[in-house]
């Protein structure tokens, strides 16, 4: 082929607007994908591939095989099963060889998303029924089109298997364009400007492939194993690389100055005496190791990885006990600060309060600052309270270091946010936060604060080893003595009236709920806000009239305005509130000890974390508590899922589960703790993670500047540079 070999002039970093002509549809298309560049493009993987032997036709399905088909929707329409009256779909699909129907129990509103003509992939299982084959349940995705040429060997019968690559996409950008566009920058030569950052006596001690190589075998394999070469390379690349820059980050903080915290001891007890409950071994652990750290001179990195309900705001405030007592080195009469950031209003409101009971009647005063406003503890006039301030005033004192905690949303990392001696921040439900947030919270004192991050989410420990391989790790593993463990139960449609009995018993002995609303998915997050916040309160107006109209029901979703959000909050925690229905925003969090049941509906729409996230809500006294699952999706995934979420013991637990359940099927295309798909599957591999932790930190151990390591350094720099936290 004559093509102009262009390649000494195209650098990766090239909008790839500017090499192929693209319409506007196009552009947008690939901005939302995050593809901009050349680069960007050649590092846009397949989920996976589609080959052309797992496609069937129609005509050559065969009873009780699991198949792939491909084909246009002829007719759809939904029906009651004849004895059953099981709400169902039915559809016939058909391709070049015949049709086939297709049947969906249980989910009739299937049938408004099979339009006639519209092209179809089904996966499921070919059943028959007198005589007839049809596909039972089948999984279902719209396509624009055929996977690449597949149109080909599916009509015309080839023989040969060929692997297509199947990328995400989006309006305007197919996985057919995106494998021709590739395929033409290979042709311009462009694979002679990739340089390879990866040291070659690493690729060649794991026999990784080289860059070149794997980006072909990733988006054209000729067999599958070259396609697998590929991705366990760059699966290696991307935690090998994250690891790099954790390692970096780790060794650079530990180079810095920090406080040096040494509390009184009797004082320390003192206000440990303080609390209502005896600190249980995990959360006196906790302390000991917060305050070893304390006493080191370098700055601390801490998480604090602790189930839901296990009592990490007793481990904070006691902490900034600390802090809030401790004088800096120069200046005998201030005192270190705290600063103390909730990803929501209602949790910096509910920690705020919580630090008032803690701190009540102690010289120490603490501030609250939010997006609608600020308030300090204890007011002039009612010192037993807090009171509204002015921000400006409230700001005034942090930078004069006059008030010792601050609490608040982000609010707390606005530029307007000067602290005197920022002393700990303190980072609650931390995966709610960007690294780019963080730093910005500790970034502005010159001596660097201790950093204490919080969070809830268990993960598993090779994941923890990735994306927090800056920290060093403290688990809360054991709950507050008393806590009965939740009863946790998968609902089908027809045991809905059961549960609702056992509701009604429940509320009647004095005990509360939340029902959770389904998430509706929606790109545009202002519309998903409004549809949710309309589900939410068409689903209260029904429990309301129809189901409990012998109980209050409250509202409470992110369309509220912050102050009705609180009045809610308040009633549903003074208990006129006796079912709360919502939509996650109560899932961080939220602490009203007597609710101890939650209604999740349409459960299989939440991730396995979310659901365990809403599930801790209700386990925060000594009540037995339940969690009940609605799903109509018999889905066979989903269904595992859920079950997982049934059988786990506890949150580490049931993280290693989903990290085992997510299969190549469920690849989604979007990032997730900032690591790809791609990355996930290295992520489940003990051994590659610890070969490219060991790798990074021989590294960074080597040469922290990275000096001899130029494109190392701008790899890191240009695709992870928001992990720098310091
Ligand atoms: P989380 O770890 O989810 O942030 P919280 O700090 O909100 O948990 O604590 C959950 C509940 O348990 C709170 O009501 C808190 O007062 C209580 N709690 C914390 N520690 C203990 C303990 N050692 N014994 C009894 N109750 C405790
Ligand atoms: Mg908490």
């Amino acid at each position: 082929m004559a093509v102009k070999k262009v390649a000494d002039t195209i650098p990766l970093i090239t909008p790839i607007a500017n090499i192929f002509r693209l319409t506007e549809i196009q552009k947008m298309g690939l901005t939302k994908l995050g593809v901009s560049t050349v680069d960007d493009l050649l590092y846009y993987f397949p989920t996976r591939y589609t080959s052309t032997a797992e496609i069937k036709h129609i005509a050559n399905l065969v009873k009780g095989e699991g198949v792939t088909i491909y084909g246009r929707v002829v007719s759809a329409k939904t029906a009651k099963g004849f004895k059953s009256k099981i709400p169902m779909t039915e559809a016939v699909i058909e391709d070049a060889t015949g049709r086939i129907k297709c049947v969906w129990f249980h989910q009739a509103y299937i049938a408004k998303m099979l339009i006639e003509g519209a092209m179809v992939k089904l996966s499921g299982h070919v059943e028959e029924r007198t005589g007839v084959l049809y596909l039972a349940n089948p999984e279902l995705a719209r396509t624009k089109e055929l996977p690449l040429d597949a149109q080909d060997s599916l009509f015309q019968n080839k023989h040969e298997t060929v692997f297509y690559p199947v990328y995400p996409e989006t309006k305007g950008v197919t996985s057919r364009f995106i494998y021709y566009h590739i395929q033409k920058l290979f042709s311009n030569g462009i694979l002679d400007n990739v340089i390879d950052p990866i040291p070659e006596d690493i690729l060649t001690l794991y026999h990784l492939p080289t860059l070149r190589t794997a980006i072909v075998w990733i988006h054209s394999p000729q067999k599958e194993s070259d396609a697998k070469a590929a991705r366990k390379r760059f699966a290696f690349e991307e935690v090998f690389m994250i690891q790099l820059a954790r390692q970096k980050d780790r060794a650079l903080t530990k180079e810095h100055k920090g406080f040096i915290i040494d509390p009184n001891e009797d004082a320390l007890k003192k206000f440990i005496a303080r609390f209502p409950f005896k600190p249980t071994v995990s959360q006196t652990h906790a302390l000991k190791d917060i305050f070893l750290d304390f006493k080191k001179g370098v700055p601390m990195g801490r998480l604090l990885e602790g189930d839901v309900g296990s009592g990490k705001t007793f481990v904070a405030a006691t902490a900034a006990y600390a802090i809030a007592t401790t004088a800096p080195h120069d200046n005998k009469f201030g005192n270190l600060q705290v600063a103390y950031m909730a990803p929501t209003e209602i949790l910096a409101e509910q920690h705020f309060k919580s630090f008032i009971e803690y701190f009540r009647g102690l010289p120490i005063e603490i501030g609250l600052l939010t997006g609608s406003g600020a308030k300090k503890f204890p007011s002039k006039l009612d010192p037993s309270g807090a009171t509204t301030v002015s921000k400006a005033q409230l700001l005034k004192w942090v930078a004069d270091g006059k008030l010792p905690i601050l609490i608040g949303t982000h609010a707390l990392i606005q530029k307007n946010v000067q602290f005197k001696n920022l002393g700990l921040a303190i980072v609650d439900e931390q995966h709610r936060f960007g690294t780019t947030q963080r730093g910005k919270l500790v970034k502005k004192d010159a001596t660097l604060p201790h950093f204490l991050s919080m969070t809830a989410t268990p993960i598993p420990r090779t994941l923890a080893l990735t994306v927090y391989g800056n920290l060093d790790l403290t688990l809360l593993d054991e709950m507050p003595a008393g806590r009965l463990p939740i009863k946790t139960k998968l609902v089908l449609p027809n045991n809905r009236k059961e549960m609702e009995d056992h509701m009604r018993n429940e509320i009647n002995t004095g005990r509360q709920a939340y029902i959770i609303c389904p998430r509706i998915d929606e790109p545009d997050p202002e519309k998903e806000l409004a549809l949710n916040a309309k589900s939410v309160v068409a689903e209260a107006k029904r429990i309301a009239e129809n189901i409990f109209p012998e109980f209050e029901v409250g509202v409470l979703h992110g369309k509220m305005k912050p102050a009705e959000k609180e009045w809610v909050m308040e009633e549903f925690k003074r208990g006129s509130i006796h079912i709360l229905v919502a939509t996650s925003v109560v899932e961080v969090g939220v602490n009203v000890p007597n609710a101890t049941m939650i209604v999740i509906e349409g459960a299989e729409r939440f991730g396995l974390a979310q659901l365990h996230q809403l599930r801790g809500r209700v386990i925060r006294s000594n009540h037995q508590a339940y969690c009940y699952l609605l799903t109509e999706s018999t889905n066979n995934v989903s269904q595992k899922r859920l079950k997982a979420l049934v059988t786990a013991k506890n949150g580490f637990e049931l993280s290693e589960l989903d990290l085992t359940l997510r299969g190549a099927g469920e690849l989604s295309g979007n990032k997730q703790w900032g690591i790809s798909d791609l990355g996930m599957e290295a992520i489940k591999n003990i051994k590659m993670v610890e070969a490219a932790r060991n790798e990074a930190t021989r590294i960074v151990a080597e040469d922290l500047s990275l000096a001899s390591y130029p494109i190392l350094l701008t790899t890191i720099e240009t695709k992870h540079k928001n992990t720098h936290w310091e």
